[in-house]
């Protein structure tokens, strides 16, 4: 990405701003002003985040106008919308995912993200989003096999992706290609092949397994995705996962466990680890980063029942390294609570109730854990005077 744009230029005034307001449209109100404006001010990073779930529902309104689509409900009602096929599908079947298949709600929004345009432009508006929220530093993790309904390969695809996320200077990018877990063997050794392909801090650093991880787990050699994850780290690909995400009953466990084993690098969600705090000691010595996405999991008291028993408590208590991340700016979450980087710092500080030295600690856990080589010494020493410069100004002292 372009490195030469000097941060101190795209910096955002505190969180007063009349019109702003966070991605995702979280609902704030409930905090003190002077937090909010704090956590909006902070230099933030987002290590986990889905191309597809995180559309503007403003971008969604444009394409649909574009493509002579007839959306279900106008722009501004979408969120609740989707919300609703949630809960729905939730109630349904647990939200398991079809073979070879996606959920519905992803699937909605792929069909505005097939053609070069699009995927440009989608990558871009939501790094630009990331950016008015003080984001310094984003990994934008997708599938391309989902984007080639309309004919387009998938170099095409990637190459849409990386110039989207290159075409703005607001916020330092990697692109993560991700394996999705209800395709078989050959998917999985094809994306990481993929990123190695266009590895580069340029353009992908990294790979990723996603999808439903009862269905179709990843804790043997026998698992759909093992030769992929393999072959990534054979071709010197870093590797995260999504593992111990979904409740216990799933096997949730036997997947998370996997994945510390195998000392990858970094693991989505990890909210299994509740269930086996022994675990925590290996996760330290393996080196690995949780990408913690608190509002994701306590959607609809699914994965956790609220933020306050979130297993981020353990992470901090027991000094193990995580990130705090939205997952899907426009997907994840339920009717009440969305997701946000500004939203996600003061849920760890306030609805777990670890405090700011604890988001200090996230922001430079996850700076350290970047995939994008670029990510140095200096820049992560110039956010961290960033922070202490802000905590000072906010009186921080906890
Ligand atoms: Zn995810």
């Amino acid at each position: 990405m372009d490195h030469t744009g000097s941060l101190a230029d795209s910096w955002q005034p505190a969180g007063h701003a009349d019109n702003w307001q966070p991605a995702g449209h979280a609902d704030l109100s409930r905090f003190e002003s002077k937090d909010v404006e704090l956590a909006k001010s902070l230099p933030k990073v987002e290590l986990h985040l889905h191309l597809d779930g995180s559309l503007s529902p403003e971008f969604i309104g444009r394409r649909a106008l574009a493509r002579n689509i007839t959306l279900p409900v106008p722009p501004e009602n979408l969120r609740e919308f989707m919300m609703k096929k949630k809960l729905e599908k939730l109630h349904k079947d647990d939200n398991k995912a079809d073979k070879g298949g996606n959920w519905p709600v992803f699937d909605f929004c792929n069909q505005f993200l097939q053609t070069k345009e699009e995927l440009f432009e989608g990558t871009k508006d939501i790094l630009q989003r990331l950016g008015k929220e003080n984001v310094v530093y984003a990994e934008i993790r997708f599938c391309p096999h989902l984007h080639t309904l309309e004919g387009l390969s998938v170099n095409e695809v990637i190459e849409s992706v990386i110039d989207g996320a290159k075409s703005q200077t607001a916020v330092k990018t990697g692109i993560i290609l991700a394996a999705l877990r209800s395709k078989d063997s050959e998917h999985g050794i094809e994306i990481a092949q993929l990123c190695k392909k266009y590895q580069g801090p340029d353009g992908v650093v990294g790979m990723d397994v996603a999808g439903d991880e009862g269905t179709y787990p990843l804790k043997s050699e026998d698992s759909h995705m093992f030769a992929g994850v393999m072959e990534a780290k054979k071709l010197g690909v870093p590797v995260t996962l999504h593992a111990g995400e979904w409740p216990e009953k799933f096997g949730s466990l036997g997947n998370l466990k996997w994945a510390i084993d195998n000392k990858i690098r970094r693991i989505g969600h990890g909210i299994a680890i509740r269930s086996d705090t022994s675990l925590v000691s290996k996760l330290k010595e393996n080196g690995i980063t949780i990408e913690v996405c608190l509002t994701s999991n306590i959607g609809n008291g699914f994965k956790v029942a609220n933020y306050s028993v979130h297993p981020a408590k353990i992470l901090q208590e027991e000094g193990a390294k995580f990130s705090l991340s939205s997952d899907n700016l426009l997907l994840s979450g339920d009717l009440k609570e969305a997701p946000s980087p500004t939203a996600e710092v003061l849920h760890l500080a306030k609805d777990v109730g670890v405090g700011w030295e604890a988001v200090r600690k996230s922001i430079i856990d996850g700076l350290e854990a970047a995939f994008n080589t670029n990510i140095d010494e200096m820049f992560i020493t110039y956010v961290k005077n960033k922070i202490d410069d802000l905590y000072q100004e906010y009186d921080i002292i906890d």
